[in-house]
């Protein structure tokens, strides 16, 4: 088994080869690494490539990665370092949506692991649920997490001032990334799978706009013949459905964005009276992400 690993890795190098010798510029480093003073501290979830989500190239950023992108010691370590010898200016936390460390059953654990890691966890045996927490890390929701670690990295800004740190979500199913003005929508406890869809339509707004901007043709043919489907199957399925996703999509911007910025504004929306005389919704398949969907109580 494990020589068909090492096959395959191996045969994989060498297909790496065989790109380095047809382009070898395109391989070759630049002298400064990394390019951009930017370090993304990601979880290790298979799903997540950082350089393929932003179009970076090898050498362009530091990527730390871990179980649910979590700042611990030994990120510190290695932030510090990316820091001073490396002259990174900015901190990106980049969560994800389906999270397992959201998963994560402790009792379950707690059974399964060998008595040896249990033991040497804890000696005593007086709260080994707690200390699986302590050890593991676990969390409830994937934003909240993100906006948790940023506050736990700011024990770095106070040693240098300089250094910005953000947010951001990946859609391991859309591969949209979300920045961090749009958590509030995220953690609105009601209409979650409208709310998701209206983000999903402004992103395939901006994408548009986008593809004009670099006249990229083909791919705005591409995505105006997804939206001819998508409004198609929409209305056959259901009208009124269309008209309220429409309202949704023209109020949620001034309306959301007084939220994000009021800690107790209501996060009720009222629907105002307005007659929309085109509907266009994208297709985009909505995925929501379980602990969104536990969160609506
Ligand atoms: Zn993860």
């Amino acid at each position: 088994m494990l020589k068909d690993i090492e096959k395959l890795l191996i045969e994989g190098n060498f297909q790496f080869q065989s790109k380095i010798i047809q382009n070898p510029e395109k391989y070759s480093f630049e002298k400064k690494i990394p390019k951009y003073p930017i370090l993304f501290l990601t979880c290790m979830d298979p799903r997540i490539d950082v350089r393929r989500i932003f179009q970076l190239d090898p050498g362009d950023v530091f990527i730390l990665r871990n179980a649910g992108n979590v700042y611990t010691l030994d990120m510190m370590r290695s932030i510090l370092i990316a820091i001073h010898k490396y002259k990174i200016k900015y901190i990106v936390v980049l969560g994800h949506l389906e999270c397992d460390m959201t998963k994560m059953n402790l009792k379950k654990l707690r059974e399964e692991l060998p008595n040896e890691f249990l033991k040497r966890l804890s000696r005593n045996y007086s709260d080994l649920l707690l200390e699986l927490r302590n050890f593991f890390k676990p969390f409830d929701n994937e934003i909240r997490n993100i906006i948790e670690q940023i506050n736990n990295l700011h024990k770095i800004k106070a040693i240098f001032p300089d250094i910005e740190i953000t947010g951001m979500l990946y859609d391991t199913q859309t591969g949209w990334i979300f920045k961090s003005e749009n958590f509030r929508d995220f953690l609105i406890h009601k209409n979650h799978l409208k709310i998701y869809k209206g983000l999903l339509y402004e992103k395939n707004q901006q994408l548009s706009k986008f593809l004009e901007e670099n006249n990229d043709k083909e791919a705005l043919i591409e995505l105006a013949d997804e939206i001819e489907v998508e409004e198609l199957d929409l209305k056959e399925e259901n009208d009124s459905l269309l008209i309220e996703e429409t309202k949704i999509t023209n109020v949620r911007e001034d309306k959301l964005q007084k939220s994000v910025d009021n800690e107790n504004a209501s996060f009720q929306i009222t629907m105002p009276k307005i007659q929309v005389p085109k509907i266009l919704i994208p297709k985009i398949k909505i995925h929501l992400p379980k602990s969104v969907k536990d969160s609506d109580d």
